[in-house]
């Protein structure tokens, strides 16, 4: 059974069709690619899966409940976690305190606990040295990799990643994507995966699907996919 699956997910933006009944799976474990030129309808998947903003139709079962109608905090109690496009954290708490934010959607825990929980979550992606920092102190590359720290305190069955590698320098990017491979393998966490830099997909995506317009054109390995006359269309604008 798919850890994640959606069905049939159309949404309308008034006149606009951002996504035409799109069918998506992920298994447990799994690493997938989402990709897409620039207003395909990546991010507004993510937000239909995740619960931020409604579909105009489908369906979307998490470990085979249906969560279509759950709140995002409920989507993220049942194990989805999430980072955003540009960055969304608290910018007048600290580092840990900001993981801590992850870590308290797991209930029944003391501010101490959650505190601990945190420092373990930054600890075990290298970044208990800023723990006590400002957020706005950080280095962006530090700043995402605090909010994929927050996601994963969280301790979610299936991540999804709105291009996190975005504005990254290229010793960033190596080392977000030795992480995720680490996540995704050790935690046997499902990853979904938005992402323009192609060379971080290939190497990490098992299996990629491609939206244009609002419909899935493609979807299969990568090497399939990099083959795909309908792909390159896509890229090209033809
Ligand atoms: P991508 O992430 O693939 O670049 P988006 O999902 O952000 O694409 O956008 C898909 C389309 O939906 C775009 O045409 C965008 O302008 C439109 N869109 C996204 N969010 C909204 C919104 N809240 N209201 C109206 N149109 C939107
Ligand atoms: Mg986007």
């Amino acid at each position: 059974m798919s850890i994640l699956r959606a069905e049939g997910i159309s949404k309308r933006f008034g006149g606009l069709l951002a996504l035409s009944d799109i069918d998506i799976r992920v298994e447990e474990g799994e690493f997938v690619a989402l990709i897409g030129p620039n207003g395909a309808g990546k991010s507004t998947l993510l937000n239909v899966l995740t619960g931020l903003t409604p579909p105009t139709a489908g369906h979307i079962a998490l470990d085979g409940r249906d969560i279509t109608h759950a709140s995002t905090h409920a989507r993220v109690r049942a194990g989805l976690g999430r980072t955003f496009q540009r960055g969304r954290l608290f910018g007048r708490l600290s580092v840990i305190e900001n993981v801590m934010t992850g870590v308290a959607n797991r209930p029944g825990r003391s501010g101490r606990e959650l505190r601990e929980l945190a420092r373990a979550q930054l600890a075990r992606m290298g970044l208990e040295r800023f723990a006590e920092h400002a957020i706005g102190s950080l280095s962006y590359g530090n700043s995402r990799m605090v909010e994929l720290t927050r996601a994963l305190a969280c301790e979610p069955r299936v991540l999804l990643l709105d291009e996190p590698a975005a504005g990254l320098n290229s010793g960033e990017v190596e080392d977000l994507m030795t992480r995720l491979r680490a996540i995704s393998t050790e935690r046997r966490l499902a990853i979904v995966l938005i992402e323009h830099n192609m060379g971080m997909v290939m190497r990490l995506a098992q299996r990629i699907v491609v939206l244009n317009f609002g419909s899935r054109i493609a979807e299969g390995t990568p090497a399939a996919v990099q083959a795909d006359p309908a792909v390159l269309a896509a890229y090209l604008g033809e």
